[in-house]
């Protein structure tokens, strides 16, 4: 993220950074029009646009008017001016993509993975997947500008602080992708973290509280809170997965009775393999409940139940005006949301839940790379860091 340098102090609180902010508020704006939402003066705002033209920051334009008359210039964000490297790596899966600075993916590839191959390797891959896209699209390497990762588990400065499989214990993701891609940001943050940005960016101003459960073989949940992402003290808010709910099931994690030994692609795949069916992904029981399969009907809409207990649990504390729920297994969310709405409206009061909507991600297996693009331009173009580069002279050009 942006220091705090010395630097950027000189520019106070109406530094360049802060006029990009809100030029990227916009598809283009006259002078006149950032005058009067900035509320800078014309010359300081000229000298401010100046810095930015001059960093490969913003483009101007012509626009011609319907008068007929001198066309008026307008100011951008140069969303062209450098590529993003993301990457949604799940507990089974990943997928990895290229982004303008829009954030609008160019490319995507995915692959399933084996966790168990231990971080270097699964990272490596990870690494060598992004590469290829590169090679692919000829991208010039020079013009990458940030890169994000979602990873399973709760992440503090870059290391996975409890991640989901076992053997990723202090595992700096932030190192390894730095290592490869050194001279550009690496952010890092929870898988269902960037899902939750990635649904967020639809419609920021409505999802300003909001819960984003991620279904796969395991289970993770993003909370917005006041339209932040809440983290907690070590990045682990909404780590619902290991909440003990009872019974004598063993969990993944070794403890007894987890939600996730009971409510998870993990737990349905085992109920359905033990019953004689090939299952062993998310995608396989996905697969078998587009065929109305009976028994993985059954199971997925109680795994529904399980964790409408616990998101109405979670909904009474936090107060969310929508919980989206997406992840692998909700690719044909029916079953599962049926589960969810049916404890939740049927257990939890209905003044804990009017006006509660419930319902699956629309932006589907994107929004794991699109929150992972919106983590990293967040610290791109951070003001106090975009300050401080025009300050050094540094540029996009
Ligand atoms: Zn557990």
């Amino acid at each position: 993220m942006g220091k705090e340098g010395n630097a950027s102090q000189s520019w106070g609180s109406t530094g360049p950074g802060m006029l990009l902010r809100l030029i990227r508020t916009a598809d283009r704006w006259t002078k006149t029009e950032l005058v009067r939402e900035s509320g800078l003066a014309r010359t300081t705002l000229i000298e401010r646009l100046e810095h930015l033209q001059s960093a490969g920051y913003v483009t101007s334009n012509k626009q011609p008017t319907q008068t007929g008359g001198r066309p008026a210039e307008t100011y951008s964000f140069n969303d062209q001016a450098g590529y993003l490297l993301v990457a949604d790596i799940g507990g089974s899966h990943v997928r990895v993509g290229v982004t303008d600075l829009a954030g609008i993916l160019l490319a995507t590839s995915e692959r399933d993975l084996n966790p168990e191959d231990g971080p270097d390797a699964v990272l490596g891959g990870v690494i060598d997947d992004l590469d290829g896209l590169c090679r692919t699209g000829k991208l010039d390497p020079s013009r990458i500008r940030a890169i994000g990762v979602g990873v399973p588990g709760a992440v503090h400065e870059g290391v996975l602080s409890r991640p989901e499989i076992s053997g990723w214990e202090s595992t700096s993701v932030a190192g390894c992708f730095a290592q490869a891609f050194p001279q550009v940001p690496v952010l890092v943050d929870k898988d269902a973290n960037i899902m939750a940005r990635g649904e967020q960016r639809q419609n920021p101003e409505k999802y300003q509280n909001m819960l984003v459960l991620k279904v796969g073989m395991g289970l993770g949940c993003g909370i917005v809170v006041d339209g932040r992402i809440l983290q907690g003290a070590a990045g682990a808010a909404g780590s619902i997965g290991h909440i003990p709910r009872g019974g004598n099931v063993q969990c993944s994690c070794g403890q007894w009775g987890c939600l996730e030994a009971v409510a998870s692609g993990r737990s349905i795949a085992k109920a359905l393999l033990d019953a004689g069916q090939e299952v062993h992904t998310s995608r396989d029981i996905v697969n078998l409940v587009r065929k109305r399969d009976r028994q993985a009907l059954d199971l997925v809409r109680q795994a529904g139940r399980e964790l409408g207990e616990m998101l109405g649990l979670v909904a009474a504390v936090m107060n969310p005006s929508i919980i989206i729920v997406g992840g692998n297994l909700a690719e044909s969310p029916e079953p599962l949301l049926a589960g969810i709405r049916e404890s939740i409206y049927s257990r939890f009061l209905p003044s804990l839940t009017s006006g509660l909507e419930i319902r699956p991600s629309v932006v589907g297996s994107a929004a794991g790379l699109t929150g992972a693009a919106e983590l990293a331009l967040e610290a791109l173009l951070d003001p106090a860091r975009i300050d401080e580069s025009i300050t050094l002279g540094q540029s996009w050009r």
